[in-house]
């Protein structure tokens, strides 16, 4: 079902994307791969839908699962509980590394002591076979244990023929700032990484993701409403699914669909707004402010203060970061709505 709000992973479920899943299909045996786009643009629906087609043994670990600044612990966790979700077939291949422990169809890591997995170990073995490690939103990497991925991915680069990465995310400079391939100190500096960008649907495309959503509802409804979602939601296939969903289930007033879309975006933009002045900055944007001394102005005015170049530079760099502006202007235009409300 086109309109089912969980990312796809059957190819018939997957509205169009042939020149996406084409490439990441003939790319498929690089060490490397970055799927990456803004949020609700089909990054997860991709991989999965790629991952199901290919006759290849895989991973599949969300890196949403680490919190910042984990440890050690809560890294094993979230390989081992990925580890557990793969399969018999990878399970055998690993249970002698040492610190590995099968149970049953899950898999125990340990951290520490004598019996300490070691994660360079772990992925050597699993290269006897041919084997994709698919990271969603890897981003999440970042922080003071980052090195311990990096490493491994630059070591499964070098050594391990057989492991492909894919990572995807949302957050295009922060998971630069995770892999820091332009870093002479870091593992990964200077290797070739593939990078898939996936954009948003033109508007012919969106209009027929509708269409051919209602149709498999069998619902028949008003092409002036579809034009409308298809203004509004610029060519974010989430939002249409989203739309499409709500419509479905019984809500008819496009209003009221809107207002539930902006809700979701206001929740998501208040746990980003580190401080008062990431409010303004974002409160300022959508207003129409499209440089940073009319930003700077604005903040000023409100807080009645003055406020230091260096901060705020900081914080539309950190914005810019998590794809949520680009040159001033918003990604999604749902946040631009949920920005005034903030
Ligand atoms: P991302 O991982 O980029 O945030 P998802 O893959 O989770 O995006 O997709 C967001 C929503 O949009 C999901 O409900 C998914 O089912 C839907 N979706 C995205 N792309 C497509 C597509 N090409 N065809 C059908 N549904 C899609
Ligand atoms: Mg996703």
């Amino acid at each position: 079902m086109l309109f089912d709000e969980r990312p796809k992973s059957n190819r018939e479920d997957l509205f169009d994307r042939d020149r996406e899943l084409g490439e990441l299909l003939d790319n498929i045996h690089r060490p490397i791969i970055l799927l990456t786009g803004i949020r609700r643009i089909g990054k997860t629906s991709i991989l999965r839908v790629a991952l199901n087609m290919v006759d290849t043994e895989y991973i599949l670990i969300d890196g949403r699962g680490l919190k910042p600044n984990y440890g050690f612990k809560d890294l094993y966790n979230l390989l081992s509980s990925a580890f557990s979700r793969s399969g018999s077939r990878i399970l055998e291949l690993i249970k002698d590394v040492r610190g590995v422990k099968i149970l049953g169809s899950g898999v125990e890591f340990s951290w520490g002591g004598r019996e300490s997995l070691d994660l360079i170990e772990l992925f050597d073995r699993l290269n006897s076979r041919r084997v994709i490690v698919a990271i969603d939103e890897a981003q999440y990497f970042r922080g003071p244990q980052s090195n311990i991925m990096r490493s491994l991915l630059a070591h499964s680069y070098d050594y391990n023929d057989n492991i492909t990465f894919i990572l995807t995310g949302s957050e295009v400079g922060l998971l630069h700032d995770f892999l820091l391939l332009d870093d002479p100190d870091s593992p990964l500096y200077g290797r070739y990484i593939h990078n898939i960008t996936i954009g948003r649907f033109g508007r012919d495309e969106s209009i027929e993701f509708l269409r051919r959503g209602f149709n498999e509802a069998g619902l028949e409804i008003d092409p002036w409403l579809m034009e409308k979602a298809v203004d509004l939601f610029d060519g974010i296939p989430g939002w249409l699914t989203f739309f499409g969903n709500r419509y479905v289930s019984g809500i008819r007033r496009m209003e009221d669909i809107i207002d539930m879309a902006v809700n979701m975006a206001v929740k998501e933009l208040r746990s980003i707004c580190r401080t008062e002045r990431y409010r303004y900055v974002l409160k300022g944007i959508a207003e129409g402010l499209d440089s940073w001394s009319k930003i700077k102005r604005y903040i000023e005015e409100r807080e009645k203060r003055t406020v230091s170049d260096s901060i705020l530079s900081k914080v539309i760099r950190s914005l810019e970061d998590m794809s949520i502006i680009s040159e001033y202007k918003f990604l999604d235009p749902v946040h631009q709505l949920a920005a005034r409300k903030l």
